[in-house]
C-alpha cells in the first residue's frame, strides 16, 4: 500500500467505516511508515473528539423522529435523473408505511422502462 492509498483510507479507519481487510492492510503500512503514523493517530483523536462532543449534546424531543416520519410518507426522498430529450436515467427512493422502496427507469425517447424496483 502507498502513502497516497493509507491516506485515504485513514479518514474511514478513524470513522470505523472500513472493512476489516482494508483496515488490516492500513493497520500494517502505518506500522512502517511514520509519516502516515502520525496522520493516523490525528484522524483517530479528531474523530474521537467529535464522537465525545456529539454524545453530549442532547437529543431531539421525544416523538421527533415519529413526526418527521408521519410528515414524510410517500414523498420522494431522492430523485436523480440523468440524460438528455433522448434517453435518460430516474433513480427514485421514496419513503412509505413499510420502508423506502428504490425504484429506477431508462426513459428512451419519452417512454419510461421500469428497469429497477427494490
Ligand atoms: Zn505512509
Amino acid at each position: 500500500m502507498t502513502c497516497d492509498q493509507a491516506r485515504g483510507l485513514i479518514p474511514l479507519y478513524a470513522a470505523r467505516a472500513l472493512s476489516e481487510s482494508d483496515g488490516a492492510g492500513l493497520i500494517e503500512h502505518v506500522s512502517r511508515c511514520t509519516v502516515c503514523q502520525t496522520e493516523l493517530v490525528e484522524a483517530m483523536q479528531l474523530g474521537h473528539e467529535l464522537r465525545a462532543t456529539f454524545g453530549r449534546l442532547p437529543g431531539a424531543p421525544e416523538g421527533t423522529w415519529l413526526s418527521v416520519a408521519a410528515r414524510t410518507v410517500g414523498m420522494p426522498l431522492l430523485q436523480v435523473d440523468l440524460g438528455s430529450e433522448m434517453a435518460g436515467l430516474s433513480l427514485n427512493v421514496g419513503a412509505t408505511r413499510t420502508g423506502t422502496p428504490i425504484t429506477g427507469s431508462l426513459s428512451i425517447l419519452g417512454r419510461e422502462v421500469p428497469v429497477l424496483r427494490i
